[in-house]
């Protein structure tokens, strides 16, 4: 079963897609940015109910209160090595960040009824994956991402375009329904972009699973020239010729 992490990674690049499905652990140093990128994620969880307060800004500064004690028990694992000072680091620069979180919220998109991190599984598709959420808005559903980092000027990234759209996939199969439209809710900065499902998207996204089938299969690919192999994990496993590699595994 090929999870939709497992096209987003391949995304990023094909060759971490390929570790990883070898059951290598993606090394990741906690840095003050990751430990922010894991609060926004949970604290964008509680967009909703903040709107729901009569002062959003404060009730955002409490939801970063009871995170900043509850983060750890969350991403035990993820934050086993991390500092006080690093915490408080990361903590206090969010902060900095909730005057125009609350400013930018929109009281529409968080009203809409919604369910958390629902698991969508299609045997007929091979696919599996879980979206941060799933709106219903009258008859319709509608999956939708929480991102913590950068957003682009207009629109959304391709790589959320086609994450959202796998999702839109594993919807339509599960809910016998028609996906049109799916959302990018970026963090940072309280913002929600709508996306359209499109034609040329569902294509790509099925030849993405392709791909990574014969990954799975033991096709290990070709180390891609713009690879952003300056940070990443399997670096020091990487830098092997593909046949060799292949027999080794
Ligand atoms: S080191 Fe570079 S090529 Fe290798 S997996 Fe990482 S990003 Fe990809």
């Amino acid at each position: 079963m090929i999870r939709v992490s497992d096209l987003t990674a391949y995304l990023k690049c094909p060759r971490m897609c390929y570790f990883m499905n070898r059951g290598q652990e993606l090394i990741k140093e906690p840095t003050v940015e990751y430990i922010q990128r894991l609060l926004l994620k949970e604290m964008a969880l509680t967009y909703g109910s903040a709107l729901n307060e009569g002062n959003t800004l404060c009730a955002l500064d409490q939801e970063l209160d009871r995170l900043s004690d509850e983060i750890r028990i969350i991403y035990r694992q993820e934050l086993a090595k991390v500092s006080d000072d690093m915490m408080e680091d990361a903590v206090s620069g969010v902060r900095t960040l909730l005057e125009g979180i609350s400013t930018n919220l929109s009281s529409e998109h968080y009203s809409r009824t919604c369910e958390f991190e629902p698991v969508l599984r299609s045997e007929k598709f091979g696919l599996a994956g879980t979206p941060d959420k799933l709106i219903t808005i009258g008859d319709e559903h509608a999956p939708a991402i929480i991102k913590t980092g950068a957003m682009p000027e207009n629109g959304v990234w391709k790589s959320d375009r086609l994450q959202l759209t796998a999702y839109s996939i594993l919807v339509e199969e599960i809910y016998n329904t028609v996906v049109t439209r799916g959302f990018v809710e970026y963090a940072r900065w309280g913002k929600v972009r709508e996306v359209t499902i499109k034609r040329h998207e569902r294509r790509k996204v099925l030849q993405l699973r392709d791909r990574v089938r014969k990954i799975e299969g033991g096709f290990m690919p070709e180390k891609p020239t713009d690879a952003p192999c300056e940070h990443c994990g399997f670096m020091g496993m990487c830098d092997v010729k593909s046949t060799l590699a292949s027999r080794f595994f």
